[in-house]
This record gives C-alpha cells, sequence and structure tokens, in this order.
C-alpha cells in the first residue's frame, strides 16, 4: 500500500512536495488554510537548480511565456521622476529570464498536479498525535484522520512548525514589514517596477503585471515582531497610516486598498530551526528555512526542497533516514541563501529628504554602498545562489504520464 502523505500549505512548497510525492507513487493530501489558491504577490525568479527541476516537470516553458513583461528597475522621486534606470539587459538588474507572478507560479504547478492529489481548502491542523506507526490528526473542520507522513509547508508564520519544532528562538525578526497585493492599473503606469523611497521611512514598490493590473508593495521597519492576529480590515488600516504623506503614489495605493481582496502583510523573519524533523513529521519550505523576500531566494529553496524532501522519501523505506538526507544535502544551501549583505535591510529605508537624495543620487551612479546593498535587495547577494547541484534520483516509474500531464 502506498504511504499516505499530508501536506499544509498550497503555495509553492506544499504542491511541489506533492507534485514530485504523487510522481513516485505516494497518496498525498493537501490542505490549505484559505478558501482558495492564494494567488497574489509579485514577480519571483528561480535560479538554476530550480529551473532545472521544472524542466523536468514538463512546465518551464508554460512558466516562461507568463513572462510578466517588467522592462527593469527605476528608482523614483517623489514626483514619479526616474532617479536611476536598471534596464532587464543592464548589469545589477532585478529582472530576469524567469520572472513569473508568484500566483501565476503556483497555478502552474497544481495544475502539474495529478488529479489523485486531494486538495482540500478552508482547513488547517489543529491537533497532532504521533502514535507508533502513523501521526493521528484532527483538524479544525472537527474531521479526524491518520497519516504515514505529514509535512508542515505553511510558510514563514507557520502554526505547524510549533506542533513539530518548537524552538524558542527559531524565528529572527528582521526588524521590517513587507506587504505584497493587487491593485488597478491607471494610464499614468508603466511596464518599469518602480522603486519610491520616502523620507517617511516607507519604502514603497508598483510593478506591471500581465493581467492589466499593478502589484504593490508597502515595506517599512518596526519593533512590532509579533502583532496580534490581522483581519484584512485590520492590514487595511495599518497600511493606510503607514502610507499617510509618504508622496509619489502613496496616497492612491491607499485609496485602491479598498477593494483588495487578500494581503500578505506582517514582520519579516527568517527561520532558523535547528532541526527540520520530529518523528513522522517535517518542515518545508519557507516554514523550514524562510529567507524573507530580501533574499529573492524564497521560491527557489521552496522548489528544491520540495525536489529533495519527496525523493529522498522515495528513496528510503525508513523515514528517519530520508528526512535526515534531506537536510544533510539541503541544509548548508539553504543556510547560505539566508544571509544578508551587511546594513540590510536598515541601510535601505530613509528618514529624511536628504537620505533620500544619497539613496537615489547613489542609484544613478550604481556604485554606492547603500546602493550597492538596495541592489542586493530582494535579491540577494548573488553569491552561492547557483551552487546547488542536484541530487540523481531514480526515474519515476509513472514519468511517461507526468510529462503527458505537463504537456
Ligand atoms: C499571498 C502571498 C503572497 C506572496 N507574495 C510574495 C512576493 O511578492 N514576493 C516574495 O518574495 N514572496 C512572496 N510570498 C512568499 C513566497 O511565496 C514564499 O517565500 C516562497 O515561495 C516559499 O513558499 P512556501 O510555499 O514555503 O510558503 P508561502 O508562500 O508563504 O505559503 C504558505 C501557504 O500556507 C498557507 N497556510 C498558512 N498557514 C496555514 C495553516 N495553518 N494551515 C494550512 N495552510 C496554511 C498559506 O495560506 C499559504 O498558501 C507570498 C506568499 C503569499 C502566501
Amino acid at each position: 500500500m502506498s504511504r499516505r502523505v499530508l501536506i499544509s500549505g498550497a503555495s509553492i512548497s506544499g504542491p511541489m512536495t506533492a507534485y514530485w510525492l504523487a510522481r513516485r507513487g505516494f497518496d498525498v493530501t493537501v490542505i490549505e488554510r484559505s478558501d482558495s489558491l492564494r494567488l497574489g504577490g509579485q514577480n519571483i525568479d528561480l535560479t538554476d537548480a530550480a529551473r532545472d527541476i521544472v524542466r523536468m516537470m514538463g512546465i518551464e516553458d508554460k512558466i516562461k511565456a507568463q513572462h510578466t513583461g517588467e522592462k527593469g528597475l527605476q528608482f523614483v522621486d517623489s514626483d514619479g521622476k526616474a532617479a536611476a534606470s536598471f534596464p532587464t539587459d543592464k548589469k545589477g538588474s532585478l529582472t530576469r529570464e524567469i520572472e513569473i507572478l508568484r500566483g501565476d507560479l503556483v497555478e502552474i504547478i497544481v495544475n502539474a498536479n495529478p488529479d489523485s492529489v486531494d486538495y482540500r481548502f478552508g482547513e488547517t491542523i489543529e491537533e497532532m498525535t504521533e502514535t507508533g506507526n502513523q501521526v493521528d490528526v484532527r483538524f479544525a473542520s472537527g474531521k479526524t484522520d491518520s497519516f504515514d507522513l505529514v509535512i508542515a509547508a505553511d510558510g514563514m508564520n507557520s502554526s505547524t512548525r510549533k506542533m513539530i519544532v518548537n524552538e524558542p528562538d527559531q524565528e529572527k525578526y528582521l526588524g521590517c514589514w513587507s506587504s505584497y497585493f493587487t491593485i488597478p492599473r491607471l494610464e499614468r503606469d508603466n511596464d518599469w517596477w518602480r522603486w519610491y523611497t520616502s523620507p517617511t521611512g516607507v519604502i514603497a514598490f508598483l510593478r506591471p503585471d500581465n493581467q492589466g493590473t499593478m502589484r504593490a508593495s508597502v515595506n517599512f521597519l518596526s519593533d512590532e515582531s509579533d502583532p496580534p492576529h490581522m483581519s484584512l480590515e485590520d492590514k487595511k488600516d495599518r497600511l493606510r497610516a503607514r502610507l499617510d504623506g509618504a508622496g509619489w503614489e502613496a496616497d492612491r495605493i491607499a485609496d485602491a486598498l479598498t477593494d483588495v481582496e487578500d494581503i500578505f502583510l506582517g514582520p519579516l523573519h527568517q527561520i532558523k530551526a535547528s532541526r527540520w524533523s520530529n518523528g513522522r513529521m517535517v518542515l518545508a519550505g519557507d516554514a523550514a528555512h524562510c529567507p524573507t523576500p530580501y533574499t529573492g531566494m524564497g521560491t527557489t529553496l521552496a522548489v528544491i526542497g520540495a525536489y529533495v524532501l519527496a525523493n529522498e522519501l522515495a528513496e528510503h523505506d525508513d523515514h528517519t533516514k530520508a528526512f535526515q538526507a534531506y537536510e544533510d544535502r539541503f541544509r548548508a544551501f539553504a543556510e547560505a541563501s539566508q544571509k544578508l549583505p551587511p546594513g540590510v535591510p536598515d541601510l535601505a529605508y530613509a528618514n529624511s529628504k536628504l537620505k533620500v537624495k544619497l539613496i537615489n543620487s547613489g542609484a544613478a551612479i550604481g556604485a554606492s554602498g547603500p546602493v550597492q546593498s538596495l541592489i542586493s535587495l530582494f535579491t540577494g547577494s548573488g553569491k552561492d545562489k547557483n551552487d546547488f547541484t542536484l541530487p540523481d534520483y531514480a526515474e519515476p516509474a509513472d514519468k511517461a504520464a507526468a510529462d503527458q500531464r505537463a504537456a
């Protein structure tokens, strides 16, 4: 009988792990707290090893076809005038060959999953107990079930992580909050990633997408590392307060919040758990090793980690050996990817018009210390990024079927 696996979280890590587990013959259930897939977020990119994996899945062309059309990065002043431009083909540009909206990637991965993967929305794990050779799960809906293995792939704020590995210091707060949401495109918008540094301590982005809307991001420093649960309206109120008086397109972004239906907002934590598994339960993706968007590596790590975890489980009958091999192969790369350039993120934020001027004029010459850090922001320092060598795993029995599905 195939092993039954429960995965919590249906973003990148969960559906990716589900894909590879199903392809290797596991019986997979994925639960997601939201009532549907969360398709918000901005462009994300995939580095070499992750690209090899999507190529093996037969979905690389679909991903390339969804390129957002972003022309490059521009630092803009409060009048919207470009202070510095980094077109896609210029050194230092943050727009890469594979740039896809996070939501589009989620959909492509979920659609590549075979029908046998059971997706359940509006569900979370309330309690888990390991009893002998299974994990008994009680869900928030009141249902109960038992699985051979449970994978927490539910992100930086994973509540499942705390049921698996509960260490006091595993969340390292970076001192700042980020947000991502989608707003209407106006005639005055363009196809650049516009980066605005406000003297009020806010950094705002507007980025084009391929769906006729704009992807907004509002970022700010804050001492608040552990806010209480925020409803959608709480998130909007917090963002409006930060946007107040920030200049540039801040008022327009604040007004557009009224109709926004999903917002990713919160303090950014790097996750540094000393171990990723406990018995039959294991962490994956941001839940295990969130590097934060400041590294530009979250999605790449989720894709590679899913591939390694699923294939190690397929290659070992003993899950403890598989979990050990997963960490042995992947932890060093995940930890190296969490390294942030010196001064990040504080250096990027301004508390005066003078500092804004320094940042923007530094960007214009492209060489000052703060600008080097700015360029590294949201893409990482560049080093070690492509160093992961994919292990060679056995060809799955159903490869032909998988290829057909992807086509
Ligand atoms: C809506 C959204 C927008 C994002 N936008 C960006 C972006 O613009 N740029 C960027 O760099 N990164 C963004 N991220 C984060 C990025 O997706 C991850 O860093 C990376 O892809 C690793 O993905 P993950 O699957 O491990 O975690 P995540 O992408 O964080 O996904 C976790 C999933 O688990 C679900 N979940 C959470 N708690 C539970 C629970 N208790 N039970 C069941 N399900 C649960 C969440 O709803 C989510 O679908 C965004 C994430 C989300 C959810």
